[in-house]
């Protein structure tokens, strides 16, 4: 009997304890990710709270509007045909296909789930709809439409623009794109047009990521920019051989020479040097491995590679090859942060949500998201990013009158025939704070195929100051 009481009392108390922890977790996760619960598919009350508002209006930063409703609650979008495909991802669709657009992640505001409960009764009894808020966002609809007329008709890829000191997101495209009002076949479509790549595709950055290694350098190799570096054209680590584009040889070069015309051979003997541990440490300070919680935007965690570190793939991560799977959105942030003196801001979308009576619901704070690296190792970074425009593999991206400074990159992945062309980079100016990265997918190299569409927003924004 004894035996039976305490076994008895073991198991009550181990149920207990799990309860506790079920408990603590569900309160810790809808207070880390609240929004993203509301918002998905499995809550089946936000259907019901859907019927019954009118949603509400979609804003861009000048106050074009880019969504309305009927008073049925049917979305009515803008009446030219480019500006909703170059808004779809940012958008998303009312049936969810987009996963994660402001239509979803922000219904909470658009539908107003925080009404009071008098409004809701008293719109119960007079049979009326409700109104939901109207949102402003950060982007502007004139950048976004001209950059989807820019971007190659027949490419996929990923175009993101940012204000690195407030965190606003200016424009966020994903092609290819579509039409929210000819949305047939679109779910079926093998290209997978719903799929936002600026936020949800995960690829090796290619040579921007020599922004990432060269941080590193910084942090640990105290006379980095004051040595020298050889490149004879090829440098063997284990079976592979690594070359740079073109077969070029660089000889003898510093660290800052080499980021601007992009040697691979320094970039992997700088990695091979540091070790695994203090390019993955830095790299994670970049956020890479962070669990992205972001509160206007759902974007995948970026991956440092953990497995098989063996010399030749270390040696291929130095360049940004190898197994790296980084979002454009978070290249984006990483030239940010080197912009933005260090400092890596959390990217914004929402500038106001606004009820029925003008009365304001949300207000778009800038948030720092974390504190990268030295403000001086930034300005050292920046300057050599500086170079790559003047004199290196960047110089599509010049604009008159403009300091610009950038990194070129031209990813190889498996299986394609052309690589993949990235570029990231800045204005370097106070009155104009703003980053972008630029992917054109099977395209060929960065410095001709995504330098040029950099250089067409930066002249945008230059136009618009
Ligand atoms: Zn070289």
């Amino acid at each position: 009997m004894k035996l039976i009481k305490r076994k008895l009392r073991i198991a009550v108390i181990t149920v207990s304890i799990l309860l506790i922890s079920l408990v603590a977790y569900g309160v810790y996760s809808l207070g880390v990710s609240g929004n993203r619960w509301f918002s998905s598919s499995v809550n089946t009350s936000l259907r019901k709270v859907k019927q019954g508002v009118v949603p509400g209006r979609i804003y861009d930063r000048n106050g074009i509007q880019l969504a309305g409703a009927n008073n049925k609650g049917e979305r009515l979008y803008h009446t030219d045909e480019t500006t909703r495909r170059s808004l779809v991802h940012v958008l998303g669709v009312p049936d969810g296909t987009v996963k994660n657009g402001v239509e979803t992640f922000m219904s909470y505001l658009l539908y107003a789930y925080d009404d009071s409960y008098v409004r809701r009764l008293s719109a119960a009894f007079s049979g009326q709809m409700r109104n939901g808020y109207d949102l402003r966002l950060s982007i502007s609809s004139g950048l976004s439409r001209m950059i989807t007329d820019q971007f190659p008709k027949d490419k996929s890829g990923a175009v993101v623009v940012m204000n690195y000191r407030t965190g606003e997101i200016l424009s966020l495209n994903s092609f290819p794109n579509f039409d929210p009002l000819a949305m047939e076949g679109v779910a079926t479509n093998p290209q997978k047009p719903y799929i936002n790549n600026v936020t949800q595709w995960r690829s090796a950055p290619g040579s921007t990521f020599k922004v990432v290694t060269l941080a590193a350098a910084l942090a640990n190799l105290p006379d980095a920019m004051e040595r020298t570096f050889t490149c004879t054209g090829a440098y063997q680590v284990g079976e592979s051989i690594i070359t740079d584009a073109g077969n070029a040889t660089h000889g003898e070069i510093t660290l800052q020479r080499a980021l601007a015309v992009s040697c691979n051979i320094t970039f992997a003997k700088l990695a091979l040097e540091l070790g695994d541990e203090q390019l993955r440490l830095t790299a994670q300070s970049f956020g890479l491995d962070d669990h992205l919680l972001f509160s206007d935007l759902v974007v995948e965690n970026s991956r440092y590679p953990s497995k098989d570190r063996i010399a030749k793939e270390l040696a291929w991560t130095g360049p940004g090859q190898s197994v790296l799977f980084v979002t454009p959105l978070h290249m984006c942030l990483v030239a940010s942060a080197i912009a933005n003196d260090g400092v890596m801001m959390a990217p914004k979308l929402l500038l106001q949500a606004l009820d029925h009576h003008k009365q304001g619901k949300a207000q778009m704070t800038p948030l720092v998201y974390k504190q990268v690296m030295t403000a001086k190792d930034a300005d050292i970074i920046a300057e050599a990013m500086r170079q790559v425009i003047l004199s290196g593999t960047g110089t599509r991206a010049a604009v008159p009158g403009l300091k610009i400074c950038g990194k070129t990159g031209s990813a190889q992945i498996d299986g394609q025939e052309s690589t993949n062309a990235w570029f990231v980079g800045f204005i370097d100016e106070k009155t104009l704070p703003y980053a972008c990265c630029v992917v054109v997918n099977e395209a060929g190299e960065g410095s001709r195929h995504a330098a040029p569409l950099a250089r067409q927003i930066f002249e945008y924004i230059k136009t618009q100051r």
